[in-house]
């Protein structure tokens, strides 16, 4: 009677302590604490912005399940990294690149502007040159005529003489006129072409850059922006701060034990990019992984762990 008590007791304690021990495993039962492991002060955000990210990131699990599942804390054990390595630089040097491609498109519009109002005025000057030249030429020709007719006379006409002797000055002057018309002329056609060439200059060294670019990193190759080791989580590369929400939000749904959804605008999709950024919400998918992972209880557990001892005997 006595013994029968006592492997009660043993086993009332045994179950308990199993208990106890299953309890801890169970997911989404107490939250995460995480905190900020390495911080590398090359990314473009303060270690308050990393924070609120995160807490941010919490959100969608928490407010599926309608409890807490993540707490910062100081002291953590599941550290949350920020890594810089040639993934972000490349990303900093790719935004350069989109700011210099915006500059020198603007710097194109303007000398381009430019290039347009020079080569508008050097036409009307050239009308106007081409006119007065023609009409010169025609003075010019009917006063060689009246010189010859002159010069085959008696000579005694004083009206004639006269007017030879100021058509002569007329057209001097004339001929002067248009020297400078024409001078002005070529120094807007050096000032279209050189337009033209700082407008060449500008898209060659975009080129270069361009190249430059493309032999330090190659064509983009798909990367990992995050990943999630079991231990902590690695921050690798981010755009900008929605997108890291993004990264961190789908890296704690790892934390938590969710695995990859099929649907490509779910947060666990494996591939960031049809996901709504501005909008982060769980999708069906989202939703039926995360009930899956949290809804294991201590009982399951203990069936799961039982079932594979017994299939681990043969
Ligand atoms: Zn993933």
């Amino acid at each position: 009677m006595h013994r029968i008590v006592v492997w009660i007791l043993i086993c009332i304690v045994s179950i308990g302590a199993l208990y106890a021990f299953e309890s801890a495993r169970v997911p989404c039962r107490s939250p995460l604490g995480y905190g900020i492991g390495q911080f590398d002060g090359r990314f473009d955000i303060t270690p308050d912005e990393f924070r609120m990210a995160l807490a941010e990131a919490e959100e969608p699990w928490e407010r599926a399940l309608g409890r807490e599942l993540f707490q910062y804390r100081d002291k953590a054990l599941f550290p949350v990294n920020l890594i810089f390595d040639e993934r972000q630089q490349r990303t900093i040097d790719g935004k350069n690149l989109e700011d210099e491609l915006a500059d020198v498109t603007a710097m194109q519009t303007s000398i381009r502007e430019k290039y347009a109002a020079a080569a508008d005025t050097l036409s009307a000057r050239r009308k106007e040159y081409d006119a007065m030249l023609a009409r010169f030429e025609q003075d010019l020709e009917r006063y060689n005529r009246r010189v010859a007719d002159w010069n085959g006379s008696d000579r005694t006409d004083e009206d004639e003489l006269e007017w030879l002797r100021k058509e002569e000055r007329r057209l001097d002057r004339t001929s002067a006129e248009l020297e400078t018309l024409r001078g002005k002329v070529n120094a807007l056609v050096a000032i279209v072409n050189r337009y033209a060439k700082e407008e060449e200059k500008v898209v060659d060294r975009y080129n270069a850059e361009v190249e430059t670019f493309a032999e330090t990193y190659g064509t983009g190759e798909a990367f990992d922006q995050g990943v999630y080791d079991g231990q902590g989580i690695d921050i690798y590369q981010f755009d900008d701060r929605e997108h890291l929400v993004m990264v961190l939000t789908h890296e704690l749904g790892h934390a938590l034990g969710l695995e990859h959804v099929a649907n490509p605008k779910s947060i666990m999709y494996p591939v960031l990019g049809e996901q709504d950024l501005g909008e982060l919400a769980l999708s069906a998918e989202d939703r039926a992984a995360l009930e899956a992972v949290c809804s294991v209880t201590v009982i399951d557990l203990l069936v799961r762990d039982a079932r594979q001892a017994w299939l681990g005997l043969f």
